[in-house]
């Protein structure tokens, strides 16, 4: 499923420039380079996968154990950090814009700016039957 030019391709293999943090048999990461906090991180498996759907289950997995760990070094780096989010972008509508899956790993501290945004009339409470049939849909659909 790899379409033509991949930055995150190129620098798994090494072909462009990173600033790297780990690398093992299944996943790279490396500092972003355009990073909303300082010590901003990502995760990336090396098998190409442009969305979580096309991931293999053992990749995520191993992503997410790259991040677990990361989350723990960023806390021991000396660098800001209170807080970390994990944040994965999956899709152009979700704010996906490197179409290879990657787990950002966001240091977050008091007053560094980032945050998500709520939509109108986000807090109220849906009836129970509502979440009762959405969850049906999911569940019908668990692989
Ligand atoms: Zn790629």
């Amino acid at each position: 499923l790899k379409a033509n030019f991949c930055i995150f391709c190129e620098i798994a293999a090494g072909r462009s420039a990173a600033s790297f943090v780990h690398r093992d048999e299944t996943c790279v990461a490396f500092m972003d380079i355009r990073p909303v906090t300082p010590g901003h991180l990502l995760v990336i498996p090396i098998q190409h996968a442009t969305y979580l759907a096309d991931l293999a289950a053992e990749a995520g997995t191993s992503m997410f154990a790259v991040d677990h760990r990361l989350g723990g070094a960023l806390r021991q780096s000396g660098l800001k950090v209170e807080g970390i989010n994990l944040f994965l972008a999956d899709g152009e509508q979700a704010g996906q814009e490197i179409f290879h899956v990657h787990m950002h790993v966001i240091p977050r501290f008091e007053g560094d700016g980032f945050g998500l945004r709520f939509p109108q009339g986000y807090g109220q409470l849906p009836p129970r039957d509502e979440l009762d049939q959405q969850a049906e849909l999911i569940r019908k659909q668990v692989r």
